[in-house]
Parts: C-alpha cells; structure tokens; sequence
C-alpha cells in the first residue's frame, strides 16, 4: 500500500530512552513504516536509528499473547477470559495480603510502558496490596546515579538538554558504548566532534565511539573512582578549577581536595592502567574547555561501588563549574525508552512517591494517604535486588510483575530462577510468554506502545506523547485498563477513562510534573521537567542558579578507595563485564521477532582478546565455555582488541547464553542496591 493510504501517528520510540519522534504508518494489522517526524522533533530531527527505523515485526508476531492464560491443577497453562483471570489474580495476590499483609507482596513496575501505566502501579502496590515494595529495573542500571547525583546536586537526572551536545567544547564519556546503545545520542556527539570539538573516553573496551575521540585511555574494570579522582587532583593541585563557582556554589571543596591527593599518577596507573599522560591530557582538556559535558551509562554504575564513582564524576563536573550552563553539566544516558519517567519519577520505587517525594516525610505521605484513600507505612519497602533476596516465607511471598524478564535480568539468575518457581503465587503482564512469564501462575496479554496511549520521559527528562497507531492485538490491553480492573476487583474504585485523566492526576500531586498534561506536551511537542505548574515553560538546564539541596549549593563529597566485590585471582583469572550491541534489546523479547536483526545478530558472543584467545588455541566463531563461581554459559567467541587481555565482554540478549548466570545477585552498590554486572571473576576454556 502507498503511505498515504495508511493509517498513520507521531509517536515516540519505544526502544531506548533518546526518545526519538516519529511517524509510524500501520495498516491496522501490522507497522509497516516509520519515518522522522520534521527537523524540529526534540532529539533526533530527522533520523533514527535502525531499531526506530525497522524493529515493529514483534507487534503483530504470531507469539504475542492474545488471551489471559491460568496455569490449570495439571501445571498447564489454559487461555482463559479476562474475567476468570482477573479473578484468579485477585485471590491470589488479596489471600497473601490478607493472611500474611502486603509486605508479603512486592510488584516490578516496567520501563517500557508509559508514564500512565506506571503512576498507576505504584499506587497499586500502595493502596491496593499495601506494600511498599515497588521497584523497576532502574535497580538494575542507574539507581546509583540517581542516589549519587541526589546527594550532590539534589536531583538524579541529567542536567542538560540533548541540543547541549551541540554547544559543549569538550565531552568526557565513559561506561558508554553510545553508538550502539544510543545511537542518535551517538550522531550527535560524533557532529560536535567533526565541529571541532574534544571527545575524551575512557572505557574497559574500545567501544565504537572511542575511535571518534582526541583522547582515548583504555582502563581495567571496576576502579572508575579513581581515574576520575586522579584528573580530579591534577586539577586542584594544578589550581586549574573554578575557583569561582567552587567558592560561591559548592559546600566540601576541602574535604574533596584532602581525600584525592592519595590518587597520583603512579597510583593510577598502578589500579586503572591510565598512564600519567593521559591523565594529565584529560585534566587539562576539560579545565581549558568553557563548556564540558560528562556522560556516562552502566559502565560507570553497574558496580559495588556505583554511587561513589558518580558521585567522584558530580565533584569534577562541580569543581569545573561545568553546570547551570549551555553546553555544560552531567548526562547518565538513560537506557529503556521510560526509565527515566516510568521507572523513577512516576515513583513505582519503595521510598518514593511521584515526584522522588520520600514516603518517610509525614506530610508527602498524608498528601498521598488523602489523594489515595489509604494507609501508607512509612517504611521503604524491598528495592527489586532485595525482593529476589528475601523471597520466603517470612518476608515476599508472592510478586506481580510487569513488562520485565527478571528470569533472565536478575544478577544470578539461577538464584531468580528458584525464586521464582518457589513463590506462593506469581503473576505476570508481558506482550510474550517470556522466561519469566514460564513461571506464573498466571499471565496476563499487555500491549505495546504501539497500541496505546500516554507519555514518556527521555534521557534528558522531555516528556513526549505516545499515541495509539493500531488496535491492541487479540484481546491484550494497556497496562493501565487491567491494573484498574484488577484494582476494581480488589475493592476499589478507580474510574479513569484515559491514559490524560491518569496525567492530570499525577500532576495534581507532583510538583516536578505540575503543569504536565497530554495537551500541553502534544501542543508544544514536549515539556521538560520540573514544569511546577501550567504556566511553566519546562526546564532545559537544572542548576542555572542554585542547586536543589537543602542549601543550595552542590554539596561535594569526599571519595576514597573503593574496588569490586570480587576481583580476579588464580582460579578465576580474568574480568567478565556485560552490556548491550545495536541491534538487540534487553532480553530479546521485541527484537528476536525481527528477522531482519536476527540476520545481523543472532546469538551472544564472548569478545576476546587476540593474547588471550591465542593461549587458549580459541579462534573466530569457536564456541567458549565462560564459567564463574555463581554458573556458567557457553558462547562463540569474538576475537578483538576492543577488550584488553585480562577482560572478556559478553552482551546481555539471549536466553540460551544467559550471561546473568555468571553474575552475582549477592553483590550490591550499598545506597543503591545496584548489581555489579560490569564486574565477574571467570575462567575459560575453549569447548
Ligand atoms: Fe529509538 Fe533510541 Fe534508536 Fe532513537 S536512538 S530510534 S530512541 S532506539
């Protein structure tokens, strides 16, 4: 068929959290074309990236679940209608709250589904289960960023707008691997490069963006902190900071400035493996630039120690004044489409509300308590790394989880594995029968972005619309509809009509999102956060006058010494660390339905190095068994330098590999509970 002859909306992607706009063309049965929206989309003007561009089979493939399914007294699940599912729902989850109290429950909220379906699980959890044990896989990735930018700046979110990347002298990236993670994100900053602009990386791996840097300093896994405090002292001991902005907007300077000088060069190099001169090089580049952006991913926070190593990069951008200015501030580069909106500020999180308003503050909670018609505990409930720890008998007993496949994105999935099989009763919302979706009780038919209505919120905190391009499949539905149903069921009375009314509702109690409604975000293509109140234009740069502490000022912390929880040794002598490729996502479950992707990418792979595969007699292609103390797995083998001799990198998208039974669910970022994917000790050996 011609486009035009197509039923078409702009709509906003749902793959990484860039959030690019564009047109999608369906026929009513499938997506049959995507095209950029106009050059004034927020973020990606006119291009996407190729799973903006191609990746919609999954939408209408013939795995998705189209009707409820019950597991039967035979163990076998058996379609049922809505009514009886919903049903058996309710008994389920309402016997556990009744007999053993809503602690007994925990509910994992999803980063794919909309800010709408999102509010609504987290006041679910609070008012219909009461419990506080909400969480999403935020756990899994940023949550340390979000604690360490909070303690410093006071909020977890980037400070800068996407167009910044234009107008900054010199980037600092690391953790990042942008061009296959971020790919428009990618574009722009390899155009600030061709501009004439620095690009500084350090990573484990050579990633792809790294062969666009001036500078590019290759480093060991798990030590971030101290490379960071190393540029960090050369640049106070060498009176190369802001003086300025140090004295008149920071508080800690001079505990910031005793505890780095334990980082010199020669220590340095000795942990990270950065040689004095590329530390030096990085010192001077950013203290010369005007303007300097500091981006990071999951390389940076997916460690024992997380928080502090960003919170050691929030003191080098402070110190530097690089914040509250075009051009300059901190972007952890947020990775599922709504991780940023669903995942955190609509507050699916067992110490938040909407809004990051703690449920310890009497008053926040009397606020909600009012707005929600129930008692809410003033005790933070189980982060999601927590509810796979203490599920038994005395504490979580049953979960409902939603659009995430904890069966194969827990740390240690063997251990998520007998979790779940071993809950009292296991409900699960999903487009497929996923890994995790095996072990329900009962599972319930959601749709996908392309079949609904609502928000999302992208990396640098724009929310955008999502519109309804074509009817959900079969009988599944918005994420919102069932949750209200269900919540009905369980003797309450939600009576929302529309994703909209959901939104006014929100913003009515969340000032960050107080002037937030479908209207104003479809009429002015975008609102970026904190917009307090309908005559608020939106906030393009946080902290262009004081810093959201109690004071004011970004308060600096004094970072020491810290390394990963395991750390090589003979028997296990090489680094293991994980992480995404282009065209995959996640766990597979919308990106396996493409055939086109899986051309290109069909199976994990163990990158090597050419020493390393050498010793082992390993070639190109030979499958590798990688084995640690939690499981082990076997993949093909990927022979480059892009990881040194002592590291392998395996990405995270296939069941079959499971690269998660390698990991660790026991080791965990202290303030944020974050798993420290980025760091297993392994041994190899050639299958
Ligand atoms: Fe979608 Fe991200 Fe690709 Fe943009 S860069 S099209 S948001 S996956």
């Amino acid at each position: 068929k011609r486009l035009e002859e197509l039923n078409v909306e702009d709509t906003t992607c749902g793959y990484c959290a860039v959030g690019c706009r564009f047109d999608l063309y369906s026929d009513g049965e499938e997506v049959l074309a995507a095209r950029p929206t106009d050059e004034d989309a927020p973020v990606n003007g006119i291009s996407t990236c190729v799973k903006g561009k191609f990746s919609y089979d999954f939408v209408n493939s013939d795995d998705r679940l189209t009707a409820p399914l019950v597991r039967d007294e035979s163990g076998e699940f058996r379609e049922a209608t809505w009514d009886v599912a919903l049903s058996r729902v309710a008994e389920g989850l309402g016997s556990i709250r009744d007999e053993h109290g809503g602690e007994a429950l925990s509910v994992i909220a999803s980063s794919k589904a909309t800010n709408e379906d999102n509010y609504l699980m987290g006041k679910f959890a609070r008012q219909v289960l009461g419990t506080n044990s909400v969480d999403n896989c935020n756990r899994l990735c940023h949550s340390s960023t979000v604690a360490g930018l909070a303690k410093t700046y006071g909020y977890g979110a980037a400070s800068i707008s996407t167009d910044d990347f234009e107008l900054a002298d010199c980037i600092l990236l690391t953790g990042s691997n942008t061009t296959e993670a971020h790919p428009v994100l990618a574009t722009r900053i390899k155009q600030n490069v061709r501009d004439g602009g620095d690009l500084i990386v350090f990573d484990p791996r050579e990633v792809q963006i790294a062969e666009y840097a001036t500078q590019y300093t290759q480093i060991k896994p798990g030590y971030d902190a101290v490379w960071i405090n190393g540029i960090t002292r050369y640049i106070i001991n060498n009176d190369l900071y802001d003086e300025e902005f140090v004295q008149e907007r920071t508080t800690g300077f001079e505990d910031v400035k005793e505890a780095v000088q334990k980082f010199t060069p020669e220590r340095v190099e000795e942990v990270t493996g950065a040689r004095p001169e590329a530390i030096a090089s990085a010192a001077e580049t950013i203290a010369e630039a005007n303007r300097c952006i500091f981006g990071w991913t999951l390389g940076l926070t997916e460690h024992s120690h997380g928080t502090e190593n960003v919170m050691a990069m929030a003191n080098l951008a402070a110190i530097t004044g690089n914040l509250g200015k075009p051009g300059a501030g901190v972007s952890p580069f947020r990775g599922q489409n709504n991780v940023q909106g669903g995942g955190g500020d609509m507050g699916p999180l067992p110490d938040s509300f909407p809004g990051y308003q703690d449920i310890a503050d009497d008053e926040v909670r009397a606020k909600f308590e009012d707005a929600w018609d129930c008692e809410i505990s003033p005790e933070y409930g189980y982060y999601t790394t927590q509810m796979f720890l203490e599920a038994d008998d005395d504490h979580v007993r049953g979960m409902y989880i939603i659009g995430e496949n904890a069966a194969l994105s827990e740390p240690g999935v063997n251990h998520a594995e007998d979790v779940l099989e071993n809950l009292d009763f296991l409900v699960v919302q999903d487009l497929f029968m996923t890994e995790t979706a095996r072990y329900a009780d009962v599972v319930l038919p959601a749709c996908s972005f392309v079949e609904k209505t609502g928000t999302f919120t992208n990396t640098d905190r724009t929310v955008q619309k999502v519109n309804k391009v074509m009817e959900p499949k079969g009988e599944s539905r918005p994420d919102w509809q069932i949750l209200q149903d269900l919540a009905n069921r369980m003797g309450r009375e939600w009576d929302y009509d529309s994703a909209a009314e959901i939104m006014d509702e929100v913003n009515s109690l969340t000032p960050l999102y107080g002037g937030v409604t479908h209207e104003r975000v479809e009429a002015e293509g975008g609102l970026q956060w904190p917009c307090w109140d309908e005559d608020h234009p939106g906030t393009k740069r946080l902290y262009t006058e004081e810093f959201d502490t109690e004071d004011g000022m970004a308060n600096l912390h004094a970072i020491g010494y810290s390394e990963p929880a395991e750390t090589p040794d003979n028997e296990y002598p090489f680094t293991l660390t994980t992480g995404r490729v282009l065209y995959q996502y996640h766990t597979g479950t919308m990106t396996h339905r493409e055939e086109g992707i899986m051309q290109y990418n069909p199976s994990d792979f163990v990158e090597i190095n050419p020493k390393t595969a050498n010793e082992y007699g390993i070639e190109n292609g030979d499958p590798v068994r990688i084995e640690s103390r939690r499981g082990e797995t076997t993949v093909p083998a990927q022979v480059t330098d892009r990881v040194g001799p002592e590291n392998l990198f395996v990405p995270i998208h296939f069941a079959e590999s499971a690269v998660n039974r390698l990991t660790d669910e026991d080791r965990l970022d202290p303030a944020a509970s974050t798993p420290e994917f980025k760091v297993s000790a392994v041994k190899i050996a050639a299958v």
